[in-house]
C-alpha cells in the first residue's frame, strides 16, 4: 500500500482551513449586505407642513413608509391645532377670547412651556407676539410674497399692537385647566416646529427603538440615532449672507437638535431696509442685533425657541446668552451684524470633527 506523503496531507489541511475561512466570510458579507444592511439603507420621505419642507432619512426594520407618514400626520394635526388664523384651532379660540377658556392637557403644557422659556430669556422669546406677527404681515407671508403686497405698519398701529402684546398678560388656571389671554394674541410660532420634531422622534422611537437618521423642518434638524448607526451626521450651518449651501461652520451630531434662526428666511425690502420675521418684543419690530442665531440642544423645543431668543438678543446681550443658555442646555452660534461668530463654550465641541 502507497502511504500519504505527509506534505500532501498539509496542502489538503490548508485547502479545508481557508476554505471554511472563506465560507464564513462571504456569509458574513451576505449577512451584512441583506440582512443587518437592511438598517444600514435610508430611505427618503418629504412633505409641506408649516409653510416649509419637512424632510426625513430614516433607516429602521419597520416600514419606514409607515413611520413616516404617522409622523406627517402628526405634524399636520400640530398644524392646525395651533394655528391662529383658522378659526377652529385652540389659539383661534383663547385669542378672540375675553375669558377664561378650558384647553386639553397638550394645549396647557405647550403654552406652560412658552411661557417658561419667555421668563429665562428674559422675555426675548415671547410667544403673545400674534398682533405684532399679524400686523407686520408675516402671518399670510408666502400669500404677500407672491403677490408682493408689503407696508410697512405705522408707529402708532405697532406701539398700539404692542401694548396688546406680551407674555406677561397670559395666565394659566391648573387647577381648572382654563387660559385667559387678556387681549394678548399667542403665536406659537417660534417653538411649534421644535415640538412637532420632538412628537417626531417619540413617533419615530415608538415604532423602533433602534431607527435612526434625522427630521428636519425648515431650518431645524432632530436626530433620530447616528449614521448607519455608528457615525455624527455632519451639519452644515449656513452662512447667513451667502448662497444656499455655502457654510459658515459645520457641526458634529450623533443625537439632538439643531435650530437656526435668521433674518433670510422671511422678509421683505423697503427702501433698502429688511424686514424680517423674528421681532423685537421690546420694540416691536424685527430685532436687528444679529443676522443668524444657531442653537443645538438635546430637547428640540429648546433648540428652537432658544434660537429665536438668542437672535432676539443678539450681539448687545451677548453676556447674557452665554452666561445663561447652556444652563437650559441650549449651546449658541451667534453671527452679529458685523458677521462676527460668538460661541458658547461648548458650541466648538460640536464643530471638531471626530475622524
Ligand atoms: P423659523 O420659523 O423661520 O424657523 P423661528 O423659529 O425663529 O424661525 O421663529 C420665528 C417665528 O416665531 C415667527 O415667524 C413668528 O411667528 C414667531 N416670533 C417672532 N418673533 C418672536 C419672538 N421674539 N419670540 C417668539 N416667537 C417669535
Ligand atoms: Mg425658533
Amino acid at each position: 500500500m502507497q502511504q500519504p506523503d505527509p506534505k500532501e496531507i498539509m496542502m489538503l489541511n490548508r485547502i479545508v482551513v481557508f476554505s471554511v475561512i472563506v465560507f464564513f466570510i462571504i456569509i458574513s458579507a451576505i449577512y451584512l449586505l441583506f440582512v443587518s444592511g437592511k438598517t444600514g439603507q435610508y430611505s427618503d420621505f418629504e412633505d409641506y407642513i408649516f409653510g416649509t419642507y419637512v424632510r426625513i432619512r430614516i433607516s429602521s426594520k419597520v416600514n419606514p413608509s409607515t413611520i413616516s407618514k404617522a409622523i406627517f400626520a402628526e405634524m399636520k394635526r400640530l398644524e392646525k391645532k395651533f394655528d391662529p388664523y383658522i378659526e377652529s384651532s385652540i389659539i383661534y379660540k383663547l385669542n378672540h377670547s375675553e375669558d377664561w377658556v378650558e384647553v386639553d392637557d397638550e394645549t396647557l403644557s405647550v403654552i406652560d412651556l412658552a411661557l417658561k422659556i419667555a421668563r429665562d430669556t428674559e422675555g426675548a422669546f415671547d410667544p403673545a407676539l400674534g398682533r405684532l406677527i399679524q400686523l407686520w404681515g408675516f402671518s399670510k407671508f408666502t400669500e404677500r410674497e407672491a403677490t408682493g403686497t408689503f407696508t410697512l405698519p405705522s408707529a402708532s398701529e405697532i406701539a398700539e399692537a404692542a401694548s396688546n402684546s406680551g407674555y406677561q398678560k397670559i395666565a394659566i388656571d391648573y387647577v381648572n385647566k382654563k387660559i385667559k389671554t387678556n387681549g394678548a394674541w399667542i403665536d406659537l410660532g417660534g417653538i411649534l416646529k421644535g415640538y412637532a420634531l420632538k412628537r417626531a422622534y417619540q413617533i419615530a422611537k415608538e415604532f423602533d427603538k433602534s431607527c435612526h437618521g434625522f427630521v428636519e423642518t425648515g431650518g431645524q434638524i432632530m436626530i433620530l440615532g447616528p449614521k448607519y448607526n455608528k457615525t455624527n451626521w455632519v451639519i452644515g450651518v449656513r452662512d447667513p449672507r451667502g448662497q444656499p449651501g455655502e457654510n459658515i461652520t459645520i457641526v458634529y451630531l450623533s443625537e439632538g437638535s439643531v435650530a437656526t434662526s435668521g433674518d433670510y428666511e422671511r422678509f421683505f425690502i423697503v427702501d433698502n431696509v429688511r424686514y424680517h420675521h423674528i421681532l423685537d418684543p421690546r420694540t416691536g419690530y424685527p430685532s436687528n442685533k444679529a443676522i443668524s442665531a444657531t442653537v443645538i440642544a438635546n430637547d428640540p423645543v429648546i433648540a428652537d425657541a432658544f434660537s429665536t431668543a438668542a437672535f432676539v438678543l443678539g450681539e448687545d446681550r451677548w453676556l447674557f446668552t452665554r452666561t445663561v443658555f447652556p444652563k437650559y442646555g441650549a449651546e449658541v452660534l451667534l453671527v452679529t451684524p458685523k458677521k462676527q461668530l460668538l460661541r458658547t463654550d461648548n458650541f466648538r465641541i460640536y464643530e471638531m470633527s471626530d475622524r
